[in-house]
């Protein structure tokens, strides 16, 4: 089980050992590439919830996305893991992508709460945009059983009081926090990319490099100047 345990969860595996109380925040997504309102979202949950570390998750093959191409798994794990390198609150897990098949946040999270201790509270962090469609997630019901969800504020996705009691009267436990509105996505990434254009300053340097020393999106097969 620890070894387990470790694989999961890397730094954070001790969380809640010996019974103590800990956050553990979760920050699935398709991260196609990931970007700075990816990173902004988990680093200002992890204040707003008083995470002890934010697991970002990138998606194997994501149930939503089926219509069209995503980066190979393991370039989307790279580019997290250059995005998150020194900031030890932060880590990346291959739980999803090393698992076969669709990925479904209910199997997910019903790994992370069998391995977690019964201490370890789980926050599934996501974007206004994504919370709107819970209700039509994989075994949505059994979902809701296994963390909090942590919704933050996106541009362009209102999340009326409304819209939360409406999760909430289907089990969901949510706790609504404010990011720094920032209008990036990684749609916008790629299309930058397929023009041929810098994602500079919109994800961090390393990872921007790294995407534009290489064809990924790219129309036209030619590499970037940089
Ligand atoms: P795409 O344009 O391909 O859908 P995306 O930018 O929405 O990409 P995802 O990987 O789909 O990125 O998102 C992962 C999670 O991050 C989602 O819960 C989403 O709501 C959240 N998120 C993404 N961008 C932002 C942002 N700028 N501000 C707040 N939350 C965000
Ligand atoms: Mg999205």
């Amino acid at each position: 089980m620890s070894e387990e345990r470790e694989a999961v969860l890397g730094p954070f595996a001790e969380v809640g050992s010996a019974g103590a109380p800990a956050r553990l925040g979760i920050m699935g997504g398709t991260f196609d590439p990931i970007h700075f309102g990816h990173l902004a979202c988990a680093q200002q949950a992890l204040e707003a919830m008083q995470l002890d570390g934010v697991l970002f998750m990138p998606a194997g093959i994501p149930s939503f996305k089926r219509d069209r191409k995503v980066a190979p798994a393991a370039d989307r794990v790279r580019w997290c893991r250059l995005a998150v390198a020194g900031n030890d609150r932060f880590a990346v897990s291959t739980l999803e992508v090393d698992r076969p098949g669709i990925t479904y946040a209910v199997d997910t999270l019903s790994t992370l709460r069998t391995i977690c201790p019964a201490s370890v509270e789980l926050y599934f962090i996501l974007g206004a945009d994504a919370a709107l469609t819970l209700p039509r997630w994989y075994e949505s019901q059994r979902l809701a059983t296994l963390a909090r969800f942590a919704v933050a504020t996106r541009p362009g996705y209102p999340f009326s009081e409304t819209d939360g009691r409406a999760l909430e009267e289907q089990g969901f436990r949510l706790d609504p926090f404010r990011v720094t509105p920032l209008d990036i996505s990684s749609s916008n990434l790629r299309a930058r990319l397929a023009e041929g254009l810098s994602v500079r300053y919109l994800t961090p340097d390393p990872v921007a490099a790294c995407l534009m020393d290489g064809l990924w999106y790219r129309k036209d097969g030619v590499a970037h100047d940089q």
